[in-house]
C-alpha cells in the first residue's frame, strides 16, 4: 500500500512561533516540504535535514507557477511514498488555494490531512492591536479578497451589503486594488470617514501599520510607496489601535542589532532581545571545536584523583571536559575527590546538569573574581586543574602559581572563526541599516575583525552603537579602536539584554 500522504499545513502569519503543534509535528516527520512566498522559511528548521526542501514560490525559472504544476508535483511525491508537508502561509483554506490542491490529491486518490494556521487577518488583528469584533463597537467580520473581479466584468461580491452591513470587513490582496475598493465602499453608502488600517508584514519585525479613512487611505500609500503583502481593516474597531497597540509599542521595535556569537549559542540571547521587539542579525563569530590534541587534557583526567580543585570558566569547557570524560570511559564520579570551582550562573547551571553541584561560584563573573576567592584560601602546594580554550587569558594559571598552587591548565577546545558573514548581515551593514552590535566575549570582537578585516570593519560600524557584556570584551573593542556605548554592571546575557533596552528607551 502507498504509504505517502501531504499534510496542508498552515504556517501562520509571519512569525514563527504562530505555527500550531500539529503544523511543527509534520514538519518534523517530512521527506518533502513545499512551501510558499509567504510561508517564513526559519519554519523549514523544523524539517529533518534530509528532507526535501522545493520553493514553490518559484519553479522552472517562473514566478508562482501554475497551480497545476504544484498540484502534479504534490501528487508526485506523495505518489512516490513520501511524506509530504505542503507549507503555505496563513491558513490553507483562506484564500490559499488549499482546496484546489485537495481536490487534485482526492482526484488522484492520494491521502491528505489539513493543518489550521493563524490567517494573515488574525495576526495582522492581534498584533496591531486592532480586535475584529468588539461588543461596543461591531458583531460581524468579513474576510474579502481584494482581487475579485479584477479580469471580471461582474464582481461576485455583493458590495452593498459589506459597505452598509457595518461590520468589519478585512480585504486580502488588496494594496494594488487599495483605491478602487475604497472608492467602492464609499459608492456602496459606507461613510467616507470610516478608519482603515493597513498592515503589512504583520507579525514580523518588519511589521509596518498604516491608518487613514475610507476616503484618505489609499492617498496615504501612495506618499509613503505603500507595498504588498498587506492586510486591509475597514471599520470603526481601527480607532480602538491608539489604546490597545503593543507589539510596536516595545522598546527595541525597529532597531536593527547584530548579534555576534558562536552559531550554537545565539539563540538565547537573540530571543531576548528579539522579545523586546527587535529585529535581530544572527552573526555566528566562534565555531567551537576540539583541540588539536587530547594529550594533555588526557593526561590530567588519568590524573583527576590528584587535584584538589578544577576550574571551569564557561559553560562550553564543562561541555567539552565531559565530553572527553566519556570518550575515555569514565563520568562524573572521577571528580569525587575535586572540589569545583565555576564561573557564572550558566556555567553553574551547566556542571549541575551532570549532576555536580559546584563548590565555589565567585559573585564576581570574571577570572579576577575567581583569583579573589582563591586568595582567601590556603592555596601553598594545591593542585589545580584549569581546563580552558585556546585562546583563553593567563590570569587565573598566572595567580594561582603566585599563592603557591601547581597549575594545569590543558586546552579543551579550540574557538575558531568561520570564513565569513552571513550575507543578511554583511548587506545590512553595507546599507548603514545596522543600529546596534553586541560582543559577549573577548573572541567574539576579535573574531569579527579577523573576518572582515580591522579597518573594514571599523568604517562598517561607524555610527552603530557598541555593546559589550563586560569589562574584558570592552577592552578587546577599545584594543581595536571601537568605542563601547553599552556595558552592563553585571556581565550577564540578561544585563546586556535590559542595558541594550535601556540605552534605546
Ligand atoms: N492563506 C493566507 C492568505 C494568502 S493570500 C492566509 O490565510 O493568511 C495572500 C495575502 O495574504 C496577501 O496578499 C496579504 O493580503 C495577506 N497576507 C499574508 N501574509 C501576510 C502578512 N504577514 N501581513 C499582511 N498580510 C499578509
Amino acid at each position: 500500500m502507498n504509504s505517502g500522504i501531504v499534510y496542508l499545513v498552515g504556517a501562520g502569519p509571519g512569525d514563527p512561533s504562530l505555527i500550531t503543534l500539529r503544523g511543527v509535528e509534520c514538519l518534523q516527520k517530512a521527506e518533502v516540504v513545499v512551501y510558499d512566498y509567504l510561508a517564513n522559511e526559519q519554519l523549514l528548521c523544523h524539517a529533518p535535514e534530509s528532507a526535501e526542501r522545493i520553493y514553490a514560490g518559484k519553479i522552472g525559472g517562473r514566478h508562482n507557477q501554475g497551480q497545476d504544476e504544484i498540484n502534479s508535483l504534490l501528487v508526485d511525491k506523495a505518489g512516490a511514498g513520501k511524506v509530504v508537508v505542503r507549507l503555505k502561509g496563513g491558513d490553507p483554506f483562506v484564500f490559499g488555494r488549499g482546496g484546489e490542491e485537495c481536490e487534485a490529491l482526492r482526484d488522484a486518490g492520494i491521502s491528505f490531512e489539513v493543518v489550521p494556521g493563524v490567517t494573515a487577518a488574525v495576526g495582522a488583528s492581534a498584533y496591531s492591536g486592532i480586535p475584529l469584533t468588539h461588543r461596543d463597537v461591531t458583531a460581524s467580520v468579513a474576510f474579502v479578497t481584494g482581487q475579485e473581479g479584477k479580469d471580471k466584468q461582474e464582481s461576485n461580491i455583493d458590495w452593498d451589503r459589506l459597505s452598509l452591513g457595518g461590520g468589519t470587513v478585512v480585504f486580502y490582496m488588496g494594496i494594488t486594488t487599495l483605491r478602487r475598493n475604497m472608492q467602492r465602499m464609499i459608492e456602496h453608502g459606507r461613510s467616507p470617514d470610516t478608519p482603515v488600517a493597513l498592515v503589512r508584514w504583520a507579525t514580523t519585525p518588519c511589521q509596518q501599520v498604516l491608518v487613514g479613512t475610507l476616503a484618505t487611505i489609499a492617498d496615504r500609500a501612495d506618499e509613503c510607496c505603500f507595498k504588498p503583502p498587506a492586510i486591509t481593516i475597514v471599520g470603526e474597531v481601527v480607532a480602538l489601535r491608539e489604546k490597545l497597540k503593543w507589539f510596536d509599542k516595545r522598546t527595541l521595535c525597529g532597531k536593527k542589532i547584530i548579534v555576534t556569537r558562536s552559531a550554537e549559542q545565539a539563540g538565547e540571547f537573540s530571543a531576548k532581545l528579539a522579545a523586546r521587539g527587535a529585529t535581530v542579525l544572527e552573526c555566528p563569530t566562534i565555531r567551537l571545536v576540539e583541540p588539536e590534541s587530547w594529550q594533555l587534557l588526557d593526561l590530567a583526567i588519568r590524573e583527576l584523583p590528584s587535584y584538589d580543585w578544577v576550574v571551569l570558566t564557561s559553560a562550553n569547557a564543562v561541555r567539552f571536559f565531559f565530553q572527553r570524560l566519556d570518550s575515555v570511559g569514565m563520568d562524573a564520579r572521577a571528580l569525587g575527590n575535586c572540589r569545583i570551582c565555576v564561573v557564572g550562573p550558566k556555567t553553574a547551571d551547566e556542571i549541575r546538569m551532570f549532576g555536580i553541584k559546584p563548590d565555589l561560584v565567585p559573585g564576581d563573573y570574571k577570572a579576577e573574581g575567581v583569583v579573589d576567592e582563591f586568595a582567601r584560601l590556603d592555596m601553598q602546594g594545591s593542585r589545580v586543574l584549569f581546563p580552558r580554550a585556546d585562546k583563553a587569558r593567563d590570569v587565573i594559571p598566572r595567580e594561582l602559581k603566585k599563592m603557591g598552587a601547581h597549575v594545569d591548565s590543558p586546552v579543551a577546545y579550540r574557538n575558531i572563526f568561520p570564513d565569513r558573514l552571513p550575507p543578511e548581515t554583511l548587506f545590512a551593514l553595507e546599507k548603514r541599516s545596522v543600529d546596534c552590535i553586541t560582543f559577549t566575549s573577548s573572541s567574539t570582537v576579535q573574531n569579527l575583525a579577523a573576518m572582515m578585516g580591522e579597518e573594514l570593519m571599523l568604517d562598517m560600524l561607524k555610527g552603530v552603537v557598541v555593546a559589550s557584556i563586560g569589562p574584558i570584551t570592552s577592552k578587546s573593542c577599545r584594543d581595536l579602536g571601537l568605542k563601547v556605548d553599552i556595558e552592563p554592571e553585571s556581565s550577564t546575557l540578561d544585563s546586556l539584554a535590559e542595558a541594550v533596552e535601556a540605552h534605546f528607551a
